[in-house]
C-alpha cells in the first residue's frame, strides 16, 4: 500500500520490507513514527509491533477467555537497527521515511510513556 512507491533498492532489506507490508495482519510488523512523535525524538522513530489480531479486529471484543485473564492484542518496541540485516534505520530511511509512514497504525498504537528517544540506553541493549 504505502510501500508502494518504494524501488526494490530502497528497502535495507527484504525481510524489512516483508515486516513493513505485514502491518495489517496478525503477526510481526515495523512501523515509523514521524519526527517529534517519540518523547519529542528529533528524527523519525521505527518501531517493531506485534498485533494478535488482524487491524480490522482490533476493535471487536475477544470472546472466550475467562474475564480475569488479561490479554496482550497488541504490542511495540522501538527499534534502532533492522533485525535482519543490521543498518542503521535511521539513517538509511532518512530521506524517504515518510513513505513508510501509515496514519492508520500509527494512530493504532499510542504514545508510549517511557523516554524511548534516549539512543544510548538502546544501544546498551546490543
Ligand atoms: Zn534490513
Amino acid at each position: 500500500m504505502f510501500g508502494r512507491w518504494f524501488g526494490q533498492r530502497d528497502w535495507c532489506c527484504e525481510a524489512f520490507r516483508a515486516l513493513h507490508e505485514a502491518r495489517y495482519d496478525r503477526d510481526l510488523f515495523v512501523f515509523v513514527r514521524p519526527p517529534g512523535w517519540a518523547m519529542n525524538c528529533p528524527a523519525p522513530t521505527f518501531w517493531l509491533a506485534f498485533r494478535s489480531v488482524r487491524y480490522q479486529d482490533r476493535t471487536r471484543p475477544v470472546q472466550g477467555l475467562p474475564p480475569d485473564r488479561p490479554l496482550t492484542i497488541s504490542t511495540s518496541r522501538r527499534i534502532l537497527r533492522c533485525p535482519w540485516c543490521g543498518v542503521e534505520l535511521e539513517r538509511h530511511y532518512q530521506k524517504q521515511w515518510e513513505k513508510l509512514f501509515d496514519p492508520a497504525i500509527f494512530q493504532e498504537f499510542e504514545l508510549p510513556v517511557t523516554n524511548e528517544c534516549n539512543k544510548q540506553e538502546q544501544d546498551d541493549l546490543h
